[in-house]
């Protein structure tokens, strides 16, 4: 009997060991994921938003921002919408999964010159022969934007975002462009 509680107790001890391990790697992440979130756009994307707004206006072209840093909670009601809810399917990021939430990306439409919001892609109201949209996505894309309407696979025009190199699974993590450009 001894001997057998001699050879156990390495084991036990090994055991132990690793719940504590495991316990600990727990309170680490919950605390990561805990990180705060931000509560408005990242400085240097609301600095590009206003010079994108002020380009385009030099080229007769009205800017309308629809959309800018979003909680998990309205991420979450915007992903249930065409899902749970009513209505078309406008995304497919979940509350966290987004750009939008981490106050680095931005959503455009345009105004007309009756003043109306619109959506349409191909409208050239600065008569230049270019549409609009295409025009104010490439002053985005040239002020260091990335462009949802050159994802291939789920284009989102009205989209523009800035990662800093960081991946959405970063970002979830808790890691904040600041800190990895430090
Ligand atoms: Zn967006």
């Amino acid at each position: 009997m001894k001997n057998i509680q001699r050879t156990l107790l390495p084991w036990f001890i090994i055991l132990i060991g690793l719940i504590l391990l495991f316990v600990i790697y727990n309170m680490k992440q919950s605390v990561e994921t805990d990180k705060e979130m931000p509560t408005d756009l990242h400085p240097i994307v609301k600095e590009k938003k206003e010079t994108l707004i002020n380009k385009a206006a030099a080229n007769n072209i009205q800017v309308v921002i629809t959309d800018g840093l979003r909680t998990v909670k309205e991420q979450n009601e915007l992903y249930a919408q065409g899902r749970e809810t009513s209505g078309s399917t406008i995304t497919n990021a979940k509350g966290g999964e987004s750009y939008h939430n981490y106050g680095l990306a931005i959503d455009y439409a345009l105004k007309n010159k009756a003043g109306e919001v619109i959506w349409d892609i191909n409208s050239d109201g600065n008569g230049n022969g270019k549409s609009d949209w295409f025009e104010v996505a490439s002053i985005a894309k040239d002020l260091g934007f990335e462009w949802g309407g050159d994802w291939k696979a789920f284009k989102d025009y009205p989209h523009l975002q800035m990662t800093f190199g960081l991946s959405i699974a970063e970002l979830q993590r808790g890691i904040r462009p600041d800190e990895k450009q430090k």
